[in-house]
């Protein structure tokens, strides 16, 4: 197990108040929530980042995605969520294990709060740029 705050709640060294667990997946409370019932789903392989994890974990994380978030939307009562997974310390990743989050958003000020700095897509650069993601994609 990878050396990280989640390694240490996977091998119950630390605690967690726990949400879900199956043979793949675990899902927990974020200690430091943006909104009430703010919720983290690992997956049990210590994959840092997205891209780093197998088919077989990102498959069982996508199966109970949309279940936890409708039980986290149940328990607290609000509609509106994020969806957030970050990878990489510049993209705000501070701890190097896979994990989603699930953030309600009860109003404007709470929750996660997105800036969103969008460009223009250049209709010869985008046709270039989509080839090259679909070749890598295979
Ligand atoms: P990220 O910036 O995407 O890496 O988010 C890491 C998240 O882990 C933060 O929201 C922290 O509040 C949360 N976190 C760190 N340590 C713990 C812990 N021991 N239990 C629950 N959540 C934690």
């Amino acid at each position: 197990m990878a050396d990280t705050i989640f390694g240490k709640i996977l091998a119950g060294t630390i605690p967690c108040h726990k949400v879900y667990e199956d043979d793949r997946v675990l899902a927990f409370l974020d200690i430091n929530p943006l909104s009430r019932g703010h919720t983290l789903v690992i997956p049990k392989e210590p994959a840092e980042t997205l891209d780093q994890l197998s088919d077989e974990s990102a498959a069982a994380l996508g199966r109970v995605l949309p279940r936890l978030c409708r039980a986290v939307m149940r328990a607290t009562g609000v509609r509106e969520y994020n969806v957030l997974e970050n990878n990489g310390a510049g993209a705000h990743q501070a701890v190097l294990h896979v994990h989603f989050h699930i953030i309600p958003k009860p109003g404007r000020t709470e929750g996660l709060g997105i800036g969103w700095p969008a460009g223009t897509l250049d209709r010869e650069e985008a046709a270039a740029l989509a080839a090259g993601i679909r070749a890598a994609a295979g």
